[in-house]
């Protein structure tokens, strides 16, 4: 490990002294979160439900300590004797000072307990497909995602609050510009797609079922090409909803499902799930138990997931690359080829779920979800008019349209939660693209490492553009800095144009 320190300044020092215990709760929290959805026995809940929220109030208390805040200022009266690395430790307690500032505590405490109760009320109305069981939480969480808006504050927009809590700095206006432009060139593309048959809509091999132990075997081997540290700074697990946690930079684990059919379903997670991986494992070690010592954000995040899972795992290369491994253990692949499996890999189709949703339709759903949350919270819809309005546009934006609310407006947990967390999905499509196109012109083609499984090259780019900064820019500047643009929607359509229509 290198020992070199980054921080200099002893105000800064004086903050990280501080700041060391936060980051050894969070380190806590992550690991009972890892162990929650991995390990724990079902009625564990309740008591870790408990204690989560006791160190979250604990966390809350250090992060508002007076001293603590007293130091960051003081620091922010030197920003300019500051390199950057230091300023980024500064901006993001500011930030993290302003939010726990600026809300009540009374208001964060009845906000947790409403979430909570809605996550459980969330559930039930899915499997019983009532959304009657949800509404009346949904319509609580939206009016206090307005208080929480207010307290907050913003200059253009309630929703800019909310999204700003979620992806520093991302304004309304900017996802408004992304779909602007994204909504029409998709539409063109999947069009073309349909009409002209360029993909198929659906693959036998999504019904074929495979053994369990076959296909474990299949997702270590592709980590393995892929430069996963498995065992050694990483590790594979099982959960219902596939995820990534860094308890710290050598420990960052990730997990997969095995529903026994249709086997892309575990490996693309696998692949997801590796790429956000990355991003936390080749983050600076001198940034090791700082407050910048993660990813900078929800959308940068999803971009290194997707650049993996998308743009290098769905590609023709890749398939025909780890082909041969995957004809190893799934017996049943041995007749098809590897034409068929890049197409198996790659149906477009409109559909319901979002979470099944191919590179094509991926974001018109998430346009959907922005379009009715920015309504909901401008009190332009009421929870009682929304079961309608997310079919007309379903039916408007990929023509089909549920039956049922579990495959409507049922389908996703984020509601429970609050609003805000869509957008930072699409931001990741989009700048995963725009870093395919910045490597390019700098490596060439991609895909000619893609082929040859030579990955080294490509992790050692992202490292050095965005993963070793951790949060040392905001996202924003963090792009102008490795990239000298901002987000720009154009190269996901240049993509999606090359890829679905041989352009
Ligand atoms: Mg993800």
């Amino acid at each position: 490990m290198e020992k070199q320190t980054l921080f200099e300044n002893e105000v800064v020092k004086e903050i990280l002294k501080k700041t060391r215990v936060i980051w050894a709760l969070n380190h806590a929290s992550s690991l009972m979160g890892w162990d929650l959805e991995v390990n724990m026995p079902r009625e564990g809940v309740a008591e870790r439900g408990i204690a989560a929220a006791e160190i979250a109030v604990l966390r809350q208390k250090l992060t508002l300590d007076p001293e603590l805040v007293k130091l960051v200022e003081k620091a922010e009266g030197v920003i300019d004797d500051l390199n950057d690395y230091e300023k980024g430790v500064v901006r993001v307690l500011k930030r993290e000072i302003r939010i726990a500032k600026s809300l009540p505590p009374k208001l964060v405490e009845e906000y947790t307990r409403l979430t909570r109760e809605a996550r459980m009320k969330w559930r039930e109305a899915k499997v019983k497909d009532k959304y009657e069981v949800f509404k009346p939480y949904l319509a609580k969480i939206i009016e206090y995602n307005r208080k929480i808006a207010d307290y907050l504050g913003y200059e253009e927009h309630p929703y800019d609050a909310l999204l700003d809590l979620r992806e520093e700095g991302l304004r309304t206006r900017d996802v408004e510009n992304i779909f602007t432009v994204l909504e029409p060139g998709i539409k063109k593309v999947l069009d073309k797609v349909l009409s002209e048959s360029l993909f198929p809509t659906e693959h036998e091999l999504e019904k074929q079922k495979y053994d369990l132990d076959a296909m474990e075997r299949v997702n270590e081997e592709i980590l393995r090409i892929l430069n996963y540290p498995l065992g050694v700074r990483g590790r594979l697990d099982v959960s219902a909803h596939p995820f990534t946690i860094s308890l710290g930079i050598r420990d960052v684990r990730i997990t997969t499902r095995y529903e026994g059919f249709d086997f892309k379903r575990s490996l693309f997670a696998v692949i997801h799930e590796f790429g956000h991986a990355l991003y936390e494992l080749q983050i600076d070690e001198r940034l090791m138990a700082t407050p910048i010592a993660g990813g900078v954000s929800a959308g940068m995040h999803e971009s290194q997931s997707r650049f993996w899972e998308n743009i290098v795992g769905r590609s023709k290369q890749f398939t025909e690359a780890i082909y041969s491994k995957l004809v190893e253990h799934l017996d049943f692949l041995k007749k098809y080829s590897p034409n068929d499996l890049y197409y198996y890999f790659n149906t477009v189709r409109p559909s319901l779920i979002r979470v099944e949703a191919d590179e094509v339709t991926y974001n018109l759903h998430i346009l959907l979800r922005f379009k009715l949350e920015k309504m909901m919270l401008m009190g332009e819809v009421k929870v009682d008019e929304l079961p309608e309005l997310w079919n007309s546009e379903m039916e408007r934006l990929l023509g089909v349209k549920p039956k049922t609310y579990r495959e409507g407006l049922l389908q996703d947990i984020h509601w429970s939660g609050g609003l805000g967390g869509f957008p930072g999905y699409t931001l990741g499509n989009i700048i995963a693209a725009q870093v395919k196109h910045y490597m390019e012109k700098e490596m060439g083609e991609i895909y000619e490492y893609v082929e040859k499984l030579d990955f080294k090259p490509l992790q050692e780019y992202l490292r050095e553009k965005i993963h070793r900064w951790g949060s040392t820019y905001a996202p924003k500047e963090l792009l102008m800095k490795s990239f000298g643009e901002e987000m720009n929607p154009k190269y996901f359509l240049n993509y999606l144009e090359a890829k679905y229509l041989g352009r």
